[in-house]
């Protein structure tokens, strides 16, 4: 097993020299920032437009323009776009997150901070890129200064998510941490509990892992975080 220390200098390498791990107080009191003015700068997804969204059925392309104006909660007032979630539909393995934070509020695209960029890279440690799955989350809004998203604002959201399930028919669903997986689990067990077991959410195969920003916290588990990752691309059939 890799040295706490040597983990850290992989996460240097691979973020950068900025890479700090957040400590777990600046992690349960994140500044909270002011709503969005109006016109915020949006600030366009990296690869627009997305190479699979010609692709899409003709009616999801209908849905994603539904919910980039969507009004069901109070959240539509406070971020800067929605973040319908990325990839090809159908996909054989989908990621639900817990909710979009600031850099995924600014561009449009679910897990593109730094979180995203670990779970982008582990993708990649596995040969696959995240143009083939499909990337989604509970809210599709930010909550401001990344708070928990409210039961209210789930339950108002959670019908985007089923319907994106049904058009993505994944093989599998991977949930990201405590509230994605929680949240699909109907449950209140913690992650640590659930994490790599197969079981179903949604009728669909449903496996549990960390949220990626749980793992720049805490870089021991780094190597679970992994194994899950993989036995979720075996499940889903996109590596041997
Ligand atoms: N965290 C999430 O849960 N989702 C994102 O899209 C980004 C960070």
């Amino acid at each position: 097993m890799k040295r706490p220390l040597q983990r850290h200098a992989e996460m240097e390498a691979l973020f950068g020299a900025d890479f700090l791990p957040i400590s777990k107080t600046a992690a349960a009191a994140p500044k909270a920032r002011p709503p969005v003015a109006a016109g915020a700068k949006k600030t366009p997804p990296s690869a627009w437009p997305y190479p699979w969204e010609k692709d899409w059925p003709a009616d999801y392309q209908a849905f994603r323009t539904e919910v980039l104006d969507c009004r069901r909660c109070g959240l539509c007032s406070t971020r800067t776009q929605v973040v319908f979630g990325t990839g090809p539909a159908p996909a054989p393995l989908m990621f639900v997150g817990e909710a979009p934070g600031e850099d995924e509020d600014r561009k449009g695209e679910p897990f593109v901070g730094r979180a995203g960029q670990l779970l982008t890279s582990t993708l990649q440690k596995f040969g696959v890129e995240r143009s083939r799955v499909f990337i989604a989350n509970i809210l599709k809004c930010r909550p401001p200064g990344n708070r928990t998203p409210a039961p209210d604002e789930m339950a108002a959201c959670m019908p985007w998510l089923q319907r994106q399930i049904a058009v993505v028919k994944p093989k599998l669903i991977c949930g990201l941490g405590n509230i994605a997986v929680q949240t699909l689990l109907v449950t209140k067990t913690g992650i640590t509990k659930l994490r790599g077991r197969l079981t179903q959410a949604q009728g669909v195969p449903f496996f549990p892992t960390f949220h990626p920003a749980y793992i720049l916290r805490n870089m021991n588990d780094l190597p679970l975080f992994e194994a899950d990752i993989r036995q979720a691309l075996q499940a889903a059939g996109l590596i041997p």
